[in-house]
């Protein structure tokens, strides 16, 4: 078994509109990439604040610009397709009500659970950065960690996307001064608690850190808090679905790895990792 689950239909551009992206040729094209990719699990997670409806969640400038399009058209195109109905949905502190009306009502696979925000700045977008002048590193990281305790706990995610992306800009922004898992150690209180599904996502090696998430050190932290663990790509076009997945089974493998998790209406089980080999 091999997933994909944090998959997008279109790009990050604001001019990619659903009626090019959200089709059944599009979704056609995807299964079949995947299929090459030897990824035999495959689901997409579209933003959540691309949508009209996330509005009702947050009205951030960012979100206001970009949520234009229908949840239910995404949906309804989506479920008829070859792959399953996921969405990347952002934390938004103190509007944990209004996320589930939004989440629970609509037929995903799953709810993948982002943190790009904390408060109203940005972890991984130059517009509304979260470093700006007077960004902090110890306090960017104490509180990224933190928000994302406070989304594990929340019980609306099944996944953990991107667990450390606050390291997203790499050797372009400062570190904090403590070392890293003095900073990782609430999040993985929670996810103690909860036995939360966390994203190991190769997305981070096309970025400027040139990392797996979660770090190694963090990835420790997780098996040893007893974790579970989907693998994803963040794919934003056919040709990432699957990217660099040799990089992600080494890791996986290196900490004791062996299975996934997959989800079918939102429920968890576990299958072992590994790639299908074709019958000679
Ligand atoms: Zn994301
Ligand atoms: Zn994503």
């Amino acid at each position: 078994m091999l997933t994909d689950y944090h998959v997008h239909l279109r790009p990050d551009d604001i001019t990619a509109k659903p009626s090019a992206y959200f089709t059944a040729d599009n979704l056609d094209r995807y299964a079949k990439a995947a299929a090459d990719a030897g990824v035999t699990d495959l689901g997409v997670a579209e933003h959540m604040y691309r949508f009209t409806e996330a509005l009702n969640v947050w009205s951030h400038p960012f979100w206001e610009e970009w949520a234009l399009d229908d949840i239910d058209q995404y949906c309804e195109t989506v479920a008829a397709g070859p792959v399953k109905l996921g969405i990347e949905a952002d934390y938004v502190l103190g509007a944990e009500d209004k996320l589930d009306n939004l989440l629970s009502r609509r037929p995903f696979e799953y709810v993948i659970g982002s943190v790009h925000f904390i408060g109203e700045k940005s972890m991984d977008t130059e517009e509304y950065t979260v470093w700006d002048e007077r960004g902090d590193p110890d306090e960017i990281w104490r509180r990224y960690f933190e928000t994302l305790a406070h989304a594990i706990r929340s019980g609306l995610f099944d996944i953990l996307a991107h667990p450390d992306l606050v390291k997203v800009w790499g050797r372009a922004q400062r570190l904090p001064s403590r070392e890293l898992a003095f900073y990782y150690e609430p999040a993985i209180e929670a996810i103690s608690e909860t036995g939360m599904t966390v994203e190991v996502s190769t997305a981070g090696l096309r970025k400027g850190v040139g990392e797996i998430y979660p770090a190694p050190k963090f990835m420790e932290m997780c098996v040893d808090a007893g974790a579970t663990f989907a693998l994803s790509s963040d794919a934003h076009q056919t040709d990432q679905i699957g990217f660099m997945y040799d990089r992600a089974l080494e890791f996986l493998a290196a900490h004791g790895v062996a299975e996934l998790a997959v989800f079918e209406g939102r429920r968890r089980r576990l299958e072992p990792i590994g790639r299908e080999v074709e019958a000679a």
